[in-house]
């Protein structure tokens, strides 16, 4: 029987089109997209597709948009092998970071893909991206197993972890990559996949369980130079957040003026979570090198390891939306989930 495939098209560039009378990108409908890319009738594939109305840039998209996504293959996730998500880049990171842990007990593959360039332009990089996404979505193992059982992101020859991927460049066609994480394929004149990084599905088959109670009461305070308390105190003290990600120098360093440290334990005392994600592209954060970083764990807050800002944030709103025990999802927020931080 023919592998099936799901093409669920959200908006984004790949699928945009000039705007004669303003000259800005606006979404057109999907039949656009098949029409411009026939190669796909070559594959011996089904592919369906679901088109979300209205098209969305990715700059809308809000967790309901994630809660859509979860619905949309938790309802069909029986009549497909796989999925592939057309989605805009501008915010594809966080999305797929979203996806990766509202989606439980995952055994086939969710691949989000897009386009730097309109897919009917001649230098599209959307053709591509999206052939080879489709390709990775219906590839099995020997064991006739799916290859990549996991939310990932296809861009520019690249097959990237989804919670590990974030957006680079606002004009390159390499506009993703995971430096904390290798890459989970590499295509060339054949799709190479670095068997040992991709996780592994479920060992018994378990049923598809979606988390979609989201609890978005968290914030992203990056730190820079000259930060003033009035900012601090209004991120880390606000009675509208539970969790709070800073985002810190190097390996999770922050001043160590008394005044920053005493918002940071007065928010600890009030039972926020605040968490240390580095401003840097790779490495992680180790409160333990410096005074500077020891002084902020010594407040309470927590390591998000290597992780990235994209997937600290997805991570928190589901684990906020799961437990009411602020305790306990600092705890779990230490934990790997599903591959988003090394341990
Ligand atoms: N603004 C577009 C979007 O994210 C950019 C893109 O698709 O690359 O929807």
């Amino acid at each position: 029987m023919k592998a099936s495939l799901l093409l669920i098209y959200t908006g984004g560039t790949i699928g945009m089109k000039q705007d004669p009378e303003d000259r800005t990108l606006k979404p057109f409908d999907f039949s656009g997209i098949l029409d411009e890319v026939p190669e796909l009738a070559k594959f011996a594939l089904r592919i369906d597709a679901y088109t979300f109305d209205p098209l969305i840039d990715s700059s809308d998209v809000d967790p309901d948009t994630w809660i859509k996504l979860t619905h949309v293959i938790r309802d069909r996730y029986d009549d497909y092998d796989g999925f592939i998500v057309l989605h805009g880049t501008d915010t594809m990171a966080y999305s797929a970071s979203a996806l990766s842990f509202m989606l439980g007990n995952l055994a086939k593959p969710v691949v989000f893909t897009g386009s730097q360039l309109p897919i009917g332009v001649p230098r599209t990089d959307g053709k591509e991206n999206l052939i080879s996404a489709v390709e990775i979505a219906a590839s099995r193992d020997a064991g006739g197993r799916p290859m990549v059982p996991e939310v990932c992101i296809y861009f520019n020859s690249h097959l990237l972890r989804g919670n590990r991927a974030t957006k680079v460049s606002s004009e390159d066609f390499n506009a993703f990559q995971s430096p904390n994480c290798p890459v989970l394929a590499e295509a060339g004149i054949e799709i190479r996949y670095n068997r040992s990084e991709i996780r592994k599905a479920p060992q018994q088959h378990l049923p598809l369980t979606i988390q979609d109670r989201l609890d978005t009461r968290v914030s992203i305070l990056k730190l820079h130079p000259g930060i003033t308390p009035a900012v601090v105190r209004y991120f880390l003290l606000s009675p509208e957040t539970r969790a709070v990600i800073i985002e810190t120098y190097g390996s999770g360093n922050a001043p160590s003026q008394p005044w920053f440290l005493d918002i940071v334990a007065e928010a600890d005392r009030m039972g926020k979570i605040l968490v240390n994600v580095t401003q840097c592209q790779a490495g992680a954060v180790n409160m333990r090198i410096y005074a500077n970083g020891k002084r902020l764990e010594d407040a309470g807050v927590v390591s998000g390891f290597d992780s990235t800002t994209e997937s600290a944030l997805g991570k928190l709103f589901v684990l906020l939306g799961r437990y009411q025990d602020n305790a306990r999802v600092k705890e779990l927020f230490q934990q790997e989930l599903c591959g988003e931080i090394t341990v």
